[in-house]
């Protein structure tokens, strides 16, 4: 059987004449590559805007004035000198014309709007490479509530997709069952890049956007951090949970449901390899840490009972206060007579810790309770360290020997992960410490 990719291009990818003939290029030159998602142009040196936020300007003015006349010449301008510069066959006049009236015409909710960059894009990259044009809106489903409906979506993604040898199709957005045009959050044209990867029951998803691949720790702490180059779809959700962003986090969801491997590629390396990720966890990359994530500014609540380990219903009891307040916890590490819970507690007001704590202290009655703020949580990562002994003991001896004070512990049960808790300050010490120890 012949070999199906499915190329996703970022906004980056798509965002002049020059980087797209580059996408066309990259697509032309593997036979295998037949199904293509973009999305919306992005920034480049010449460009300081992303379509996306262009449109958005669109969609405002049009509800505060009626009209997006003046917001949409800029959207305009730059899909006109597109069209010239690539010398394509494409009537963009009246495209733009019909989107430009939609965006005046669809002002009760921002989606219609911020998805014409991607629906315009693929219209374009159709004609640059010569496949059909196909819109998501006739196989991407959302539910009422704007929830995307994975099992429905791939039906008739299959059904639709599967009447086709190739097509660009625009990411971003699909439908509700109504015909509302509905998109996922920013960065979501990874997700319909990873639904027509499964649709179509792909060999391989190239993601193309413009670096290499992911790398060990955030460049912006450890200088010149090493690539991954090979890592599992569990690694991946454990890194991107604590801010790794080269992907969308949702976007695993569709190829890990049908076993299909992602690639990160660079549209302006594309002779670099990039970061595989692959479904099984078996693999071996030769490496005990895969990868180091980490988050500022967590809450954490201690809570200390003496035989708190015979007390029925003792956890339950915090997690139903919790619940009542709508706060997920990120993290319940807990000793004999003493349990903490980890809080994301952005965009929470203190008050309404205080009021946690307090409905806390009703209901399990603590010898004490208390909070610390300003923790940050760092993440080892890595199937490496599944059954390696030492792993643990290299860590916290080099986070000693760079005077790290580890605040909190927490080990999950699929020795995957290490996450350890330090005061904010100590954040990026711990980061490279961890980093010099593993990959130095
Ligand atoms: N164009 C959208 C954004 O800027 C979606 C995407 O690029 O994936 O977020």
């Amino acid at each position: 059987m012949k070999k199906l990719v499915v190329c996703k291009f970022g906004g980056t990818s798509m965002a002049d004449s020059k980087t797209v003939a580059q996408c066309a290029s990259i697509i032309k030159s593997d036979e295998a590559r037949k199904f293509i998602v973009v999305s919306a142009p992005g920034k480049s040196i010449f460009e300081p805007m992303k379509v996306t936020d262009a449109l958005i300007a669109c969609y405002k003015e049009a509800k505060e004035t009626g009209s997006c006349a003046n917001a949409f010449h800029h959207v305009r301008e730059r899909f006109e000198r597109m069209v010239q510069e690539l010398g394509v066959d494409l009537d963009i006049k009246s495209e733009l014309d019909a989107v430009e009236k939609g965006i005046n015409e669809h002002t009760e909710t921002l989606d219609y709007a911020a998805s014409r960059g991607e629906f315009l894009s693929a219209k374009l990259f159709a004609k640059v490479v010569g496949l059909p044009f196909v819109d998501a809106s006739e196989f991407v489903f959302f539910d009422k509530h704007g929830n995307f409906d994975a099992e429905y979506t791939n039906d008739k993604c299959r059904e639709v997709l599967g009447k086709y040898d190739g097509a660009v199709i625009p990411g971003f957005y699909g439908v509700k069952r109504n015909g509302e045009i509905t998109t996922f959050s920013r960065g979501g044209s990874d997700i319909s890049g990873s639904i027509v990867a499964r649709g179509v029951s792909a060999d391989l998803y190239e993601n193309w956007t413009d670096v290499n691949g992911f790398l060990v720790a955030d460049p912006r702490i450890v200088d010149n951090p090493q690539k991954i180059e090979e890592l599992s779809y569990k690694e991946l959700r454990e890194l991107s949970y604590m801010g790794a962003s080269v992907l969308h986090a949702d976007a695993i969801f569709p190829v890990k449901k049908a076993g299909i491997p992602i690639n990160i590629r660079n549209t302006f390396e594309p002779e670099n390899p990039g970061t595989l990720i692959v479904p099984n966890s078996e693999y071996h990359n030769g490496k005990v840490v895969t990868g180091i994530a980490g988050k500022k500014n967590f809450s954490v609540i201690l809570i200390a009972k003496s035989m708190m380990n015979t007390q029925l219903g003792f956890a339950r009891r915090i997690l139903s206060v919790l619940e009542y307040h709508e706060m997920p916890y990120e993290h319940m590490p807990s000793g004999i007579d003493t349990l903490s819970v980890i809080l994301d507690t952005t965009g929470r007001s203190s008050e309404e810790l205080e009021a946690i704590v307090r409905e806390i202290s009703s209901a399990v009655q603590p010898d004490s309770i208390s909070v610390i703020d300003k923790i940050s949580l760092v993440a080892t990562v890595g199937h490496g360290m599944f059954k390696k002994v030492g792993t643990a003991a290299r860590l916290f001896t080099a986070l000693a020997r760079n005077n790290v004070n580890i605040r909190m512990i927490d080990q999950g049960s699929s020795e995957l992960n290490i996450i350890i808790g330090v005061a904010n300050d100590d954040y990026e010490t711990c980061i490279r410490a961890i980093y010099e120890e593993f990959f130095l």
